[in-house]
This record gives C-alpha cells, structure tokens and sequence, in this order.
C-alpha cells in the first residue's frame, strides 16, 4: 500500500510522495523494516549472473601464461575542448595511410590502427575515434574499460583548462597512465615549458625533470612530432603495462560505435579484447545476436580474422547495440538469440520502470534554448519510398548551423510499427509520419514510452516546423 510506505519512510526521516524515487540504502533500511531483504544488483552484475548461466565468463582470459600473446594498446585521446583532439586523430590517421594503403581512405567507424617503428620492429596502436572524455566515461560506467592509455592534449597557446583537469582526473580514477601531447606549437603564443610547469601541479611530472610522465611537443595541423607521440605511447605501454590476452579463444569484447545502415541493416564496430573473431562467428552484442556476415577495417577491407585489440566494422547483428556493450561469440545461433532475448526483456523492463519522460519536438526546442539539447533525432515513415526520400532530401538541405544536428536514425515505407517506437524511445527521436499512420499496438506504445510521432501529408509543412524547432521558433501546441 503505497500510503503505508510513504508513512513508514516518513518513520525512517524520509520526506518523499509515493511517485519519487528513493536511494539503495533507503531501500535497504525500508527492506528491513518490512522484513525482507533488499539487494542492489548492479546491471552488469546481472549481467553477469546472465552470462555465468550459460556457462560465459566475460573478461576472463581462459588459458594459462602460454597462451598469452602481446597486443596492441588501445588509446583515447581526451582534453579541453578546442585543444585539438579531433585534428590529432585525424593527423595520425592520415599520416599513416601515406604509408601503408597508397591513396587509401580512412572512413571514421568509431576506432582505427597505425602502426609505428619503435626500435626497428613495427608496433600497432588502436586508436578510439571519439574524442573527449564523454565516450570513455560512459564506457566506464557500463563497466567497460576499453582504454589502455590516454592521449591528454593540451594546447601550448592556452594551457590546462578546466577540462584538461577533468580529463586527467577520469584517466587517474581509471588507472590508466596519461601521455601528454602539447599541441598547437607551431603557433606563435605556444609556451610548452608552461604546460609542463601547471601539469606538474596536477601530479603529471614530466620524464625531463625527473617525472615518469611522457610530454610530447606536436602540431596537429602541421603533422610536426606526431611520430614522436606514437613513440612514447608504444614506450609508455611497454614501461607500465602488460598488455597481453589469449587469441586462441572464442573473441570477446566492446562495441565502440554502432548505426543502423540503409543498405546494410545494423553495424556496429567492435573492439576485440581477447580471442579472434572470425566471419560466420555466432555472436550476441548487447541485446542484438546475429552471426558476422563480414567484417571492414577502416580503409573498408574486408577482414576474415580479428585478433585482441583489433577495431572491426561487423554486419551481420539483429538490432544495433550502444557503446559500452559487451560482445561474445557464443557456440551457436541458438545460444545468442537466448542471450540476447533475455538481455532485451531486461532493458525494455527497465526502461518502462523508468516512466519515460515525454520527448516532443516542443522539448527539444526547450532543452536547445538552454543550451542542453544539441542533437535531433528523427525517424521517417512514409507511404512510397519517394515521399520518404523526398523529405530526407529537404531535411538535408536545412541550414541548422553549427549548434544543431539533425539525424535521421531509420527511414522506412509502410505505417508506423512498435519496432520504430522502440527504436525511438531508445534513442530519443521523434516519428515523423507522412501520409502514414501508426499499426497494431504502435500508437499505444508510443504513449506510454513518451515518443511523440508528428503526422503530415504536406512535405513543405513537415520541413517548416522542423526548421522553425531547429531555430528555436516552433510556436507551442496547445
Ligand atoms: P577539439 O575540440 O579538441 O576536438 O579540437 P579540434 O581538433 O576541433 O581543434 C580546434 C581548433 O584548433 C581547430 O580550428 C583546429 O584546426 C585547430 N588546431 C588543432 N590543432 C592545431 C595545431 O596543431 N595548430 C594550430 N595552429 N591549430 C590547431
């Protein structure tokens, strides 16, 4: 009885209506107080649990010290923003394409690899493609710790900034040693001998005064000392960490990055951690399963093997998994879809326990004007496949500036499905239906998610009041 229990945690000096939410040790003392016993499982602990009743260990590198191999670190790059983290990544992406795959483009799948020369032998290094610490932090708080070694950046013209100390404070706590690129010194403001000098208050001491921390002066716009950086990350792994795993086991890992393709369905990249995995592998990665269709590199090669700390673009999957989430390759087909059957009943559970806060197009705009929103997802569904193009070609063509994205994350022909809703509700986004309707349960479902779908059957009236919500100009529905 929910007044009883409001009355019971008023008991326990807890002021809360039965509609709030309260805290796991107010739980717990709540628990006790009505003689049961509360415990707090964490999702990955679940997860976990799920995993063990099939027999999975994951993170566990099966196999004694003779089945250890040496394998490449995997590297964020993190630091203030403006400091260069994106331009680096793209330096050291393109500057080793020169070498290897003449006239090769790189495509952004989220990670990537280059190889160095450290002391005449070649050394591979895995890059994670997303700057800023944003992506390596909800990593981490799935549970996940994707990251060898971090890239901390700081501009030599502006020196640490709050995020600088932000950054490194995130490598700290995950125990992940820090090598420092001091970019921008091509310009004419640079004082690297500064960066070194306020860094050293933070603990990062540089080797030259007797620290054990390696700075690195660059230049990504110039591509000066990006060889140099390579170098002392090879060094930095080699100096203090054991970077090996077991590639003679069924592959595990994380996925990176993943999108729903138009030609190609789900594709999600992947980081192997440990073991191989191979073209025909039956594997379940979140809550999607499938078996590997094929797997691409970053020139878009297609690759029959991926070996421990290998970044692979993977089709194949039933649905597309977030970021953070653990793949396994599991014995069959079978095996997976229960896996990931169990582990889509969970978070759609969970989700709905979460009363979905209501996402309309009015919200957006809201949470834009206070500078909070950056990114409007969309989905399409229309009557004829021209119709849907046509309004993804006009959506396109909106100038929504800098600020703003505009995304359409799924475009289909037909009415409205749960399937949609679903992937809205995942993702944030609004339905956009053209002379379509919602099907079955769609409508229903979309209510109680909180997923606003928008109805048109004029295209030019779809694109103004996306655009007017986009300039913050949307006039409130009542
Ligand atoms: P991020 O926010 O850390 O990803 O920074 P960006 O990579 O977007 O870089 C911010 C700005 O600094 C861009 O205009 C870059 O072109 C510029 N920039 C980045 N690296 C260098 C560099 O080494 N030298 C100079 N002069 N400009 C740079």
């Amino acid at each position: 009885d929910p007044a009883a229990l409001v009355q019971m945690l008023f008991s326990l000096g807890e002021m809360v209506t039965a509609t709030e939410s309260v805290n796991d040790e107010t739980l717990e003392l709540l628990g006790e107080e009505l003689n049961y016993v509360v415990q707090v499982v964490s999702p990955e602990d679940e997860d976990r649990e799920l995993l063990e009743s099939f027999d999975i260990d994951f993170g566990a590198d099966e196999g004694g010290e003779d089945d250890l191999a040496h394998r490449p670190p995997v590297v964020t790059v993190m630091g203030h923003v403006d400091h260069g983290k994106t331009r680096l990544l793209d330096a050291l992406r393109n500057a080793n394409v020169g070498d290897k795959e003449a006239g090769g483009i790189t495509q952004h799948i989220g990670a990537y690899q280059v190889t160095t020369e450290v002391d005449g032998s070649e050394r591979p290094i895995t890059f994670i493609d997303t700057p800023g610490h944003e992506a390596f932090t909800a990593m981490r708080a799935r549970g996940a710790q994707a990251t060898d070694i971090a890239i901390l950046v700081v501009a030599a013209d502006d020196g640490v900034m709050p995020q600088t100390v932000e950054a490194l404070n995130h490598a700290k706590a995950a125990g992940v040693p820090i090598v420092v690129a001091v970019n921008k010194i091509d310009k004419e403001q640079a004082d690297p001998t500064k960066v070194r000098g306020q860094l050293s208050e933070y603990g990062l001491v540089p080797e030259e005064y007797g620290g054990d921390t390696m700075f690195v002066d660059v230049s990504a716009k110039a591509g000066l000392h990006l060889d140099k950086l390579l170098e002392a990350v090879v060094l930095t792994a080699d100096a203090s960490l054991d970077l090996r795993a077991n590639p003679n086991m069924d592959a595990q890992g994380l996925v990176v990055e993943a999108h729903l393709d138009r030609g190609r369905g789900p594709v999600a990249t992947i980081l192997v951690q440990r073991g191989t995995l191979r073209v025909g592998d039956s594997i379940v990665a979140g809550p999607a399963h499938g078996r590997v269709r094929a797997m691409l590199d970053e020139y878009g090669n297609e690759l029959e093997v991926a070996e421990p700390s290998r970044p692979a673009m993977v089709l194949g999957l039933s649905s597309v998994p977030g970021a953070g989430q653990n793949f396994i390759v599991v014995e069959d087909d079978r095996m997976a879809r229960q896996i990931a059957e169990k582990r889509e009943a969970r978070e759609r559970a969970a989700m709905q326990a979460k009363r979905r806060v209501r996402r309309t197009l009015e919200d957006f705009m809201a949470s834009m004007e206070k500078g909070e929103s950056q990114e409007l997802n969309l989905i399409l569904k229309g009557d004829v496949s021209g119709s849907v193009e046509a309004l993804e070609d006009s959506l396109a063509q909106i100038d929504v500036g800098d600020e703003v994205t505009l995304r359409v994350i799924d475009r289909g022909v037909g009415a409205i499905t749960e399937t949609n809703v679903d992937l809205a509700a995942a993702s944030d986004a609004i339905i956009i239906g053209f002379n379509v309707r919602p099907q079955g349960k769609a409508a229903q479902m979309a209510d109680k998610e909180g997923v606003e779908i928008r109805y048109y059957s004029v295209i030019y009236q779809a694109i103004e009041e996306i655009e007017a919500a986009l300039k913050g100009m949307l006039k409130p529905e009542y």
